[in-house]
Parts: C-alpha cells; structure tokens; sequence
C-alpha cells in the first residue's frame, strides 16, 4: 500500500520474454499502471481500477490479450477474461468471444448487470449487443505478426520463436482501493493454435483468478491446462487466508504448480493489508506494481 493508501500491480504474462521485447512490455506495463493509478487516486473503486488497467493491456499488441492474441488452429482470435469483486466474491467472466475488442468490458459488464458468472462464445456476444457493448468483426483483432506466425505453424514449425518469442502472454490485475476493496481480473488469447473452444484457466474463477476479501486476490498466468489442476488463484488465497505472508503466498503457490504438475506458470496478488507481491518460474514475467513511495517498479529490467 503506498501513502495514498491504494495498491496496485499488474501483469502481461510469464514467459520467455526476448531481450528485443523487454522495452514494449515495460512500456506496456507502465502506461497500465498509470491507468489503474489514476482510477484510484480518484477514489475510484478497485473493480474500476483492474479493469482500466487490463484495457490498455488488451490494446497493446505487444500481449497476448484482445487485439494482437495468438490465433487459434482455425486462424481465428477467442479470447477469454474474468474479474472479480473480493467484497461479494461475485465474478463476470467470458469465454471463447471472437468479436469483442475489450473483453475485460464485458466480464465487467457481466459482473455489474447479470446473476450469472460466466457466459461463452455466441451468448457472451448476445448479452454484449443487448448490453450495448459493441461487437468488432473478428478480423479486427488479427494483426499481420501473428497471422504469419500460425501459417509457420501450419507448415508444421511450431515453434515459440514464430510468436515474438512467446507461447503466452496473458493479462491481469489486481487492486485494493483507499476503501481496502479488493478485486482481480485476468484477459487472454490463451494459447497459439489452441483447439477451437479451448478455455484455459484464465477466466475460470479460482484458476487464473481469485479474490476474497478475508485474504487477498490473485491474478494467474502460465500453462492453463496445469493451473486448472492446482487451482492456482485460489490456492493462493487460501495461503494468505491462513496466515502466509504476501510474498511466501506467491511463491509457495508457484512451487505447488511445479511440484504437482511440472509446468510453468506465474502470478501476482494483493494481501488484504494491501501488499503486492508476484513469483512466477519462467525465464521472465512482466509485471509492475506501485511502490509505497507512491513511484512505479516495472519489470523485467
Ligand atoms: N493461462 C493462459 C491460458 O492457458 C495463457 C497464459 O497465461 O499465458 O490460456
């Protein structure tokens, strides 16, 4: 927490992030932060905060999340995201949407204005036209980097150096407010040539995120298929629940990860006093977070 009494970090995946790249995802990173920064220094909401936050994560091409995600074996763009409230443990997630640019809009949307928790695909995009969410054409997300990478794919190269150098790159947030409100969110492309319909552990509530206000919230990203296993968010939460530290939270969650399924994977999370922490066991991870002097510590370096 700094001296204004909020808290904030954000991620855009672990990964093995080349030295080429390093400069988008820290800029990516610090104009995200001073999104979310400016939200809160306003007495806005945390909910309000994650998802200002995780829009300017969407729109730079640079992540794997909205305009710029990895296509799918059909050569399409689905996206998943969720966010959630730590003080109702209400969540709005969407799934496999392929004509929404922000879907982080629409989970909040969900979120604010339905009792379900999770919509997909056809029906996500329903409730996005009856909300007056508008709906792109799926071209739009698709930029010419990727395209070239899946048709490499198809040549039967699959290789990660064929995408920037990554094979994920997720989206996230999470934020307490000068009200000590909680709230996560997570937004992603999910995985290069992912079978259609595939749904990771992004937008799954507990999986790639938690938030409670009892303990803390968490935003995940790595393998979706091992986070799932491990429920990493929740897990995570239920380390600060019993007592675990901001920073032995992340990292045991990690560990766990490693341990019982032998992937690979990151987080980032906010205890209820507010202290950020983030682990992750990948080469890199970028992520950022507000120091308690009030100044930005991006990352990597
Ligand atoms: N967890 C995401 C997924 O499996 C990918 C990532 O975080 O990079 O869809």
């Amino acid at each position: 927490m700094n001296s204004e009494n909020f808290s904030l970090i954000v991620h855009g995946g672990a990964w093995s992030i080349p030295d080429a790249a390093v400069a988008d995802c820290r800029s990516g990173i610090h104009s995200s932060l001073e999104a979310g920064r400016k939200v809160l220094s306003h007495g806005g909401s945390a909910l309000d905060a994650v998802e200002a936050a995780i829009v300017v994560l969407e729109e730079d091409i640079t992540f794997d999340a909205g305009i710029g995600s990895h296509l799918n074996r059909d050569g399409r763009v689905q996206l998943d995201a969720i966010i959630m409230d730590a003080v109702t443990l209400k969540a709005g997630a969407v799934a496999a949407v392929e004509r929404i640019k922000n879907p982080i809009r629409l989970a909040r949307k969900l979120l604010e204005s339905s009792s379900h928790m999770m919509l997909t695909g056809a029906g996500a995009e329903l409730f996005a036209q009856e909300s007056g969410i508008p709906l792109c054409d799926p071209s739009e997300l698709i930029i010419e980097r990727e395209r070239t990478a899946w048709l490499r794919c198809r040549e039967g190269n699959h290789e990660s150096e064929f995408h920037f150098g990554h094979r994920h790159g997720t989206v996230g947030a999470v934020a307490r407010d000068s009200r000590g409100r909680l709230a996560a969110g997570t937004s992603t492309g999910g995985t290069c040539c992912k079978f259609p319909g595939r749904i990771g552990d992004s937008p799954l509530i507990g999986c790639g995120c938690y938030a409670d206000a009892d303990a803390g919230a968490v935003s995940c990203t790595g393998h979706g298929e091992a986070i799932m296993k491990v429920v990493m968010a929740k897990s995570a939460v239920d380390l600060l629940r019993t007592g675990a530290s901001a920073a032995a939270a992340a990292t045991e969650s990690v560990q766990l990860l490693a341990r019982r399924t032998q992937s690979t994977g990151g987080l980032i999370l906010i205890d209820r006093e507010g202290h950020p922490a983030a682990w992750f066991n990948t080469p890199r991870m970028a992520y950022g977070y507000i120091e308690v002097d009030g100044s930005f510590r991006v990352l990597p370096e």
